[in-house]
């Protein structure tokens, strides 16, 4: 929102969902949204870190407002929360990747993306048809389940409980590939989550920007990537940005990297265009 201008800025300041009037407002342009197709998705490689090569990229939301813009998720997502909107709204989500990631596979010069990876807010998952809607999108879409990667944060997970368990053993049943987002924002331990049929862990990009500055956090960093490694996952680390990190990273064998270094957020024909410049 910083980007938009003073007036823009005043609208989406979060502080402002406290005036009804604004937030009534963005809200009943948030209900529309969806039907006057101003939801747009772009996507941000996930790069092995050993090969270079891309392996997924994850679908990020970008609201196209007729009035006011290009805006960014963290500046209606929290509504969209609140309100419940996210269920409809993550649900076109997950579709429309879907439907675009089978389109690249159907093209027979991409067929080196192993996985698109959508986020899965905590009221998608806590919704009782969440696996009957998933098999669905799979179905009309055609995308084989094992090129989905769901990513959850371990809020979502620990707030649901056995539920959450239940839920994520039926996702992983059906063959689709789970991650914990942002971990080590929330209060979880790796020993509480190692439980759930989770695959990859995603940490998140605070423990990753420090890494050109001071040394306590590098033994966090070290700490998680050593752990998740015992249990099983794999690792991705967010917002990679410099050539320092990235050493820093190979070095503790950590497994893929997403951030600026590599790439910003696509829209789909620059996406098209990165993975065909990338190494195969
Ligand atoms: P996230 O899932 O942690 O996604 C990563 C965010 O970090 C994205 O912000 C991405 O643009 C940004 N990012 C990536 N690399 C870098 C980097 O090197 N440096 C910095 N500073 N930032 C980087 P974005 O696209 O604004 O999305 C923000 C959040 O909104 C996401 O955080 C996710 O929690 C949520 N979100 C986005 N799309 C969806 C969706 O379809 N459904 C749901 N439920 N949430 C979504
Ligand atoms: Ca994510
Ligand atoms: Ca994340
Ligand atoms: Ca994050």
């Amino acid at each position: 929102a910083k980007v938009l201008g003073k007036a823009r800025y005043e609208v989406f300041n979060p502080g402002m969902y406290t005036n009804a009037l604004v937030r009534l407002q963005l809200e009943n342009d948030l209900r529309r949204a969806i039907e006057r197709h101003e939801f747009q998705l772009y996507y941000q490689p996930i790069v092995s870190i050993t090969n270079g090569r891309i392996l997924g990229f994850e679908a990020l939301l970008r609201w196209q407002h007729p009035e006011r813009g290009l805006i960014c998720p963290t500046d209606f997502i929290p509504l969209a929360e609140e309100t419940g909107l996210i269920v409809k709204i993550g649900y076109w989500a997950l579709h429309e990747a879907c439907r675009q990631m089978q389109n690249w596979r159907l093209s027979d010069r991409i067929n080196s993306l192993e996985k698109i990876s959508v986020n899965l807010s905590v009221k998608q998952f806590s919704q009782p048809d969440l696996i009957e809607q998933i098999g669905e999108i799979l179905h009309s879409t055609g995308l084989d389940a094992g090129s989905l990667m769901l990513e959850i944060t371990e809020s979502a997970i620990l707030e649901n409980g056995d539920e959450a368990n239940a839920a994520l053993s039926e996702l992983r049943k059906m063959g689709i590939e789970l991650s914990i987002d942002d971990f080590g924002t929330g209060y979880s331990s790796l020993g509480r989550l190692h439980n759930f049929p989770i695959s990859v862990l995603k940490i998140d990009r605070s423990f990753v920007s420090p890494i050109d500055g001071n040394g306590k956090n590098l033994e966090i960093i070290e700490t998680i990537i050593t752990l998740a490694h015992k249990l099983g996952m794999d690792v991705t680390a967010e917002g990679v940005e410099t050539k320092e990190q990235l050493a820093f990273l190979r070095n503790l064998n950590c497994e893929c990297g997403q951030g600026y270094f590599f790439s910003r957020p696509l829209d789909n024909a620059a996406a098209v265009e990165l993975i065909l410049k990338n190494p195969q």
